[in-house]
């Protein structure tokens, strides 16, 4: 059929452009801008009396300034993990492809997405903020302002980004503004919580692991539901022997890996802020980088209490959407450091914002992170392309599962000795592997149709 009529003939084509240097860019896609598959038309007569310097002057004609008749054609979007990873792809009116991942917020979103696409659709998609703000506005009384409606328009922004690095032959990073950095330190998620019932020796066990495989952080789960010692299942105070098993978990956590690993602890929102209080004092000798969202992400006063009565430093907003969610925590000094999600909070243009903002109160930047290969590359540019980023969440099913090889195609390793190279090719870096995914998607939801 066409589609793959077209994919062939793209992939035939270089797949990036190549730097000659610092300033100049040489495409083959002549037909990218119209000025420019004009004066390549042109090219080809007075090629033979003029002979190379003429087509090398014209090959060194910066053709990115120029306007573009660049236009969004279409929007698709396929599902994973039950549909809490979504993947965003756009298509444009000259075989450039943009992707974008979605996370958590995004089970039963496919009409939200194909509505954002028909906002879009016909227009240039280089105005990747403008684009951003046609749709968020256009989503007021839709829930624009947190939850589904963000995560989708997270996908979508950050499959704009990819769709305009990819046309004018930057990285994303580049688009951002550049890099502060070359490589993003990543600590990572040993998602042991996905035992029953770890016991301390466990602890101590995967964080060695996440050590000797080059990382140089780690951060564990202090919340279990099938704690014995729980009160119960929906009261959010733990009880002293629940305290002591959090104590016992992170003590021996600290006592394998010594004392130059950074360690952060975890409770997913679910417990009250006297709790909070209490764990964030027990854990002071331990010395840890953070302790992560001790109570639910509404209360921004709440969090400032325990912040402000411990000098274990709190980190939140994994569960906070765009800046406006940032701001009060930002202005009250509610927590230590923020946490956004890069495939959630609003995107990579709003991730910027986030840090930006974050960088006037000190605080530094470390993004949440429970993508893909490509949510965890896209982040990787926004990572590298502000001041404050302080490191990135990393997971251990990356090196576990090899479902999230399959389900994208890239160069190289993504990760090396607990550092993220920021990948040096136009756009994100990363592309879909759209029959690969096929066979993890859920049934009964529409598959890039
Ligand atoms: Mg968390």
């Amino acid at each position: 059929n066409q589609m793959e009529h077209r994919k062939l003939r793209f992939k035939k084509r270089p797949r990036y452009l190549v730097f000659e240097n610092n300033e100049i860019m040489k495409s083959n896609r002549r037909d990218f801008l119209s000025k420019a598959a004009l004066a390549s038309a042109f090219a080809a007569a007075p090629l033979a009396s003029f002979g190379r310097e003429y087509q090398t002057a014209i090959d060194r004609t910066p053709k990115s300034s120029m306007p573009s008749d660049l236009k969004i054609t279409d929007i698709k979007c396929g599902y994973i993990r039950g549909g809490h990873s979504l993947f965003v792809k756009i298509y444009s009116n000259q075989d450039i492809v943009g992707h974008g991942e979605g996370v958590d917020a995004t089970p039963g979103t496919y009409h939200l997405v194909k509505i954002m696409g028909k906002r879009i659709r016909g227009q240039n998609p280089l105005n990747v903020h403008r684009l951003f703000e046609t749709i968020r506005k256009s989503g007021f009384f839709e829930g624009a302002q947190s939850g589904m409606f963000v995560a989708v328009l997270t996908a979508v922004e950050t499959a704009l980004w990819d769709l305009a690095g990819k046309a004018l032959g930057l990285p994303v990073y580049q688009l951002l503004g550049g890099k502060f950095r070359d490589s993003v330190r990543v600590y990572m998620d040993t998602a042991l919580y996905q035992n029953r019932l770890p016991k301390p020796e466990d602890f101590a066990t995967a964080a060695k692991e996440a050590v000797d495989m080059g990382f140089t952080a780690v951060k564990f789960d202090l919340d279990q539901a099938n704690d014995p010692n729980k009160y119960d299942r929906f009261n959010w105070t733990a009880s002293p022997a629940e305290l002591q098993r959090m104590y016992d978990q992170m003590a021996a956590t600290r006592e394998a890996v010594g004392p130059n690993i950074d360690i952060c602890a975890d409770m997913h929102g679910r417990y009250d802020a006297t709790t909070g209080e209490r764990v964030a004092k027990m854990l002071e000798p331990l010395g840890l980088m953070w302790l992560e969202e001790p109570i639910a992400a509404e209360n921004s006063d709440a969090y400032k209490k325990i912040t402000d009565s411990t000098s274990t430093p709190i980190c939140a907003g994994e569960n906070h959407y765009l800046a406006h969610g940032f701001r009060p925590l930002l202005e009250n000094g509610a927590v230590d450091i923020i946490m956004p999600d890069l495939q959630k909070a609003g995107g990579l243009g709003e991730g910027q914002r986030i840090a930006n903002l974050a960088n006037l109160y000190y605080v530094p930047f470390a993004p949440h992170m429970v993508a893909s290969y490509l949510g965890a590359m896209a982040s990787a540019h926004v990572c590298a392309s502000v001041p404050n980023f302080m490191i990135m969440e990393w997971q251990i099913y990356f090196h576990k599962n090899p479902m999230y090889r399959e389900i994208v195609t890239f160069e190289g390793e993504a990760v090396e000795n607990g550092f993220i190279t920021v990948r040096d090719v136009p756009g994100i870096g990363v592309e879909i592997n759209e029959e690969a995914m096929r066979k993890y998607a859920p049934e009964g939801v529409p598959f890039f149709e």
